[in-house]
């Protein structure tokens, strides 16, 4: 018997015994672990209503004591770690020092919204007309609702529910379905730290399940992280119903290495970027763009490295990269593969089909070091969101710069070199909203924010530090405290 996951609704696990239930697996398995149930429209209801009804008092609070709150939250979090780091390790694959990394950005966020006394704040100026002051304060929306990827189950949810809860609104969090158990984790030690019931609710799910969210009328805002064409259709959809949306896309970083960089740590950092995760991270690099002569060294350095790398379970300390989340994804990437060497790519290493002992059923794709990809063939244009590393050459950084604003996406974009004019000039030209400067990911801390450009992005905020203004509504107030003033004016003048 398997634990089923259930929804979290006021505070407790709400479970609906005839609901779908859908099967999670450890990837390093191909196991069934536990089964997350499906919310429907009337799920989705209750919990609404449940977020709704304690959204007010969140509100009212003063902010300093919703900061005491996260505080809590906060060392909770940072004592439960391992836990979580160990939850994620089994429903996503990663290794387990990824997965603590990960539990660790995300505390980042927290941190930040724990700051919420001094981080919301409206402006004031005095005497903007005779005896009148003219000033803005910063208002919560009410319930507001994110929906997460399956590829940072924890780190993704607390960049979001930090903030949202932290500015006095009621968050509603739709995880992923393929790894949901980590979220449950984190509203259960929201409960403890002493958020409201309520504030922080969980509903498991699908379509149904989102559409059901972004089109309930008390939802005001929706957070959505994943894969492009469904950001695009959640933005347009919430948009349509005129509410607030923020929708994050998919990505191809590219990680230009020119002539003159240095080969070997060049070679380390864009492996690690690459293959780290199993490269299902937005922001991992999947094109090495090879600027003049560097090419055929680079390529030698990063065909050592990718041979070299340990596939394994994530629970193995020994392994470097772990599974893919699931067989459709293995499944998919292995044919972009072969497709790309079918359309003239160099399979410098394809340890795609690996098997990796005693674990026949574990959904394992090995790096892929591909070289002279066309920027034309599907692999190229595509999201592989697998540890497959593309190799495009070009003879200056004009064209390697091309590249990055012709492409769709343009989350992040790093450059590798020893010259400043090089690396000035690429940080004002790359198209992408998160750039690297001998830097291989460079996901910013949460003071800054997490935004791509172009289709990695719908909407004008980015996460995080950047996601204040998404999660508050300004009111502007102008006021005069003066009896003096007497007469009719029918008028309408300047103050
Ligand atoms: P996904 O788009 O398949 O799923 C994301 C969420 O949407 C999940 O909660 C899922 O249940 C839900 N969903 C799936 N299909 C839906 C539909 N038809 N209607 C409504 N909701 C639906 O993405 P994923 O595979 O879980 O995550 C990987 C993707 O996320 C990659 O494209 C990656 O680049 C992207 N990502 C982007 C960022 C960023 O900051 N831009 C960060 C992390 C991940």
């Amino acid at each position: 018997m398997h634990a089923t996951i259930p929804h979290w609704i006021n505070g407790r696990p709400y479970l609906d015994a005839a609901a779908p239930k859908l099967p999670v697996e450890d990837p390093a398995t191909g196991e069934q672990v536990a089964e997350v149930t499906l919310a429907d429209d009337a799920t989705v209801k209750i919990a609404v209503d449940a977020a709704l009804g304690a959204a007010a008092g969140w509100a009212a609070l003063p902010a300093a004591r919703r900061a005491q709150a996260l505080y809590a939250f906060r060392e909770l979090v940072r004592d439960h770690i391992d836990e979580l780091a160990a939850m994620i390790t089994t429903q996503h694959g990663k290794t387990l020092d990824d997965a603590r990394g990960e539990v660790t950005r995300g505390l980042d966020a927290v941190e930040l919204a724990c700051g919420v006394p001094g981080l919301m704040k409206g402006e004031m100026s005095e005497q903007t007309g005779r005896n009148i002051d003219t000033y803005s304060t910063l208002h919560p929306l009410g319930v507001v609702v994110g929906i997460t990827p399956f590829n940072f189950p924890v780190m993704i949810p607390l960049m979001m529910a930090s903030v949202a809860i932290a500015a006095g609104n009621a968050f509603v969090l739709k995880p992923s379905e393929q790894d949901p158990g980590p979220a449950l984790r984190i509203a259960e030690l929201a409960q403890e730290a002493g958020i409201p019931d309520g504030i922080f609710t969980i509903v498991n799910g699908q379509r149904e399940c989102v559409e059901a969210l972004v089109d309930h009328p008390d939802v005001a805002a929706v957070s959505f992280v994943g894969s492009t064409p469904i950001a695009h259709s959640i933005y347009r959809r919430a948009a349509e119903a005129g509410k607030r949306a923020q929708a994050f896309g998919g990505a191809k970083n590219h990680l230009v290495v020119m002539p003159d960089a240095p080969i070997e740590s060049a070679a380390d950092a864009i492996s690690s970027a690459a293959f780290g995760a199993a490269g299902q991270r937005c922001m991992a690099i999947s094109v090495a763009v090879a600027v003049g002569d560097i090419a055929d060294d680079l390529v030698a350095a990063l065909k050592q490295r990718t041979e070299g790398i340990r596939v394994g379970p994530g629970t193995d300390p020994a392994t470097e990269v772990g599974p893919v989340v699931s067989r459709v994804a293995r499944d998919r990437i292995r044919h972009l593969v072969s497709g790309a060497v079918d359309a003239g790519a160099v399979p410098v290493v394809d340890r795609s089909r690996i098997e990796v002992g005693g674990h026949p059923g574990g959904h394992f794709v090995g790096p892929v070091l591909l070289d002279q990809v066309a920027p034309d063939s599907e692999l190229y244009r595509t999201e592989v969101f697998g540890p497959v590393l593309a190799v495009v050459r070009v003879d200056t950084l004009d064209e390697a710069l091309e590249l990055i604003r012709t492409h769709e996406y343009g989350n992040g974009a790093s450059i590798f070199t020893r010259s400043g004019n090089a690396a000035h000039r690429f940080q004002r030209e790359a198209s992408a909203g998160m750039v690297g400067i001998n830097v291989p990911i460079p996901v910013p801390v949460s003071t800054y924010a997490v935004a791509g450009w172009k289709r990695s992005r719908f909407g004008d905020t980015g996460l995080t530090n950047a996601s204040w203004t998404f999660y508050t509504q300004p009111k502007y107030v102008t006021s005069r405290w003066d009896d003096t003033v007497a007469g009719m004016d029918f008028g309408f003048r300047p103050n």
